[in-house]
């Protein structure tokens, strides 16, 4: 079959690797000058730097880990155990917050163990679950984890009130420690969250880009078509126009919004629907450090607004030996915003290296560059009721004889591993050619 894939991002190629092993004829259409999506990355004077914020490689899913070590080939990964902070007015304290409780001063440790037993209690007693993320927080933390962490560090990614999202994200993506350990944490004992993300790998060379650029070389029939944007997709009696041309399937892993534009006689509850699907944008600072390090950690979440507009930062030099030029270190921040930002990058990049200077993560004089890199499409916003919504867009591409698939196609919060999990189930359902 001749199959039409929109978008060259991990998800795609993942699709196309699958497909070309199953004898079918894949193109691919991307509207950028070369693949990768989010997953792109750059080396700019010996420095390297990913586009949409710090990306590792990890995984709960055995064969996409080894998929995405393995396509790296000889150079591979560098394996590191995460050492991940919050910090926290005055100092760092372990990742997840619950189980780093015993890093705080004794007054918050308390204020937090004091409102966790609480709302331990309470949930013991039969209280019902909230449906909105910010009740959802004080229901399971309790008031003094979400005044410390969870409510500052959410508001600051999400950017809309809290009680605006949904919960039905939270599963496996906020960590969720056993009282056991919340107990232990605060008591001094030390304890490991979110366990599936102890140890993570990062390519050796080339930034994590590598794991794409390693998808793309061992495809070869695939044709991938860049700067080619799809502009159309047309159904004709059981084949498809994309911008013109004739394939058998199409399999979408562009934005749904973006999908349902080049689509026609879109249902008004569709075009509905398509508008409710709300979604951050991410501006990535990245800031090349002269002859300086930086703290021996992975990355730090920054929940509060007097310490920068970055809501994390990844020591990105710290990932792998090539990442810097030796002698000097870098460093990633995360901003993100609803719709284009408010202010130009500069200004962004400006705030975040006054912010980190001012908690003596850096000093100004130790800068040598600084870049912004820009992501309109980043997180997928959980606002209450976006499942439906989800729901009615894709049956509609469904219906229309569309696949959709990744992280902005099942519309999702997917890291790529997922993507590249999806994307392989999906490719499972087509015959062999
Ligand atoms: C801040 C941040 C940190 C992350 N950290 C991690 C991490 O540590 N580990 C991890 O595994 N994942 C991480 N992720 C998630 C990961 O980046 C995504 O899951 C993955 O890159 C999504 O791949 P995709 O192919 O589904 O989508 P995308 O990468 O968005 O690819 C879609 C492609 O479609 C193209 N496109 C759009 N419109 C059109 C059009 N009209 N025609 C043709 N092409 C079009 C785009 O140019 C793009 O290349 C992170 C994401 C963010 C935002």
């Amino acid at each position: 079959m001749k199959v039409a894939l929109l978008g060259g991002g991990i998800t795609g190629l993942s699709v196309a690797w699958k497909l070309e092993r199953k004898g079918h004829e894949v193109t691919v259409f991307e509207a950028g000058d070369r693949p990768g999506g989010l997953c792109r990355s750059e080396t700019i004077d010996g420095y390297v730097v990913d586009h949409a914020g710090g990306h590792i490689i990890f995984s709960t899913d055995a064969e996409v880990l080894e998929f995405m070590l393995s396509v790296l080939g000889p150079g591979g990964a560098y394996k590191s155990e995460r050492r991940a902070r919050i910090f926290h007015h005055d100092r760092y304290v372990t990742y997840p917050f619950e189980n780093g409780l015993g890093d705080l001063s004794p007054e918050h440790r308390f204020d937090c163990l004091k409102g966790y037993v609480e709302a331990w209690h309470t949930r013991k007693c039969g209280a019902t679950e909230p449906t909105n993320f910010k009740d959802w927080c004080l229901w399971r933390f309790g008031d003094g984890i979400c005044r410390h962490f969870m409510w500052p560090y959410n508001e600051k990614i999400w950017n809309v009130p809290l009680t605006e999202l949904g919960t039905a994200w939270v599963r496996g993506r906020v960590p969720d420690a056993p009282v056991e350990d919340v107990l232990k944490a605060a008591s001094g004992i030390k304890t490991v969250g979110y366990g599936h993300q102890a140890v993570f790998w990062y390519p050796t060379s080339g930034g994590f880009e590598s794991v794409v650029k390693g998808v793309l070389s061992s495809l070869k029939t695939t044709k991938v078509r860049c700067a080619t944007p799809v502009e159309s997709v047309r159904r004709n009696q059981g084949t498809y126009e994309v911008n013109g041309e004739v394939f058998d399937r199409v399999v979408s892993t562009i934005p749904l919004p973006l999908l349902v534009k080049v689509l026609d006689a879109v249902p008004a509850e569709v075009a509905v629907a398509t508008a409710g699907l709300a979604h951050t944008s991410l501006t990535t600072v990245f800031i090349a450090l002269r002859n300086a390090t930086v703290p021996d950690l992975s990355w730090v979440y920054f929940p509060h607004p007097a310490d920068g507009p970055q809501n994390r930062v990844t020591f990105i030099s710290n990932y792998a030996p090539n990442n810097a030029p030796t002698g000097c270190s870098s460093i990633m921040a995360e901003v993100t915003h609803l719709g284009a930002p408010s202010k130009s990058t500069e200004a962004i990049a400006a705030e975040v290296v006054d912010g980190l200077a001012g908690r003596g993560v850096l000093r100004h004089e130790d800068v040598a560059f600084t870049r912004t890199f820009s992501n309109r499409f980043a997180y997928i916003l959980y606002e209450s009721g976006i499942e439906s919504r989800i729901e009615t867009v894709r049956r509609f591409a469904s219906e229309a004889g569309i696949d959709t698939v990744g992280r902005f196609g099942n519309y999702s919060y997917f890291n790529s591993d997922r993507c590249i999990r999806a994307a392989f189930d999906l490719a499972a359902t087509y015959p062999d050619a």
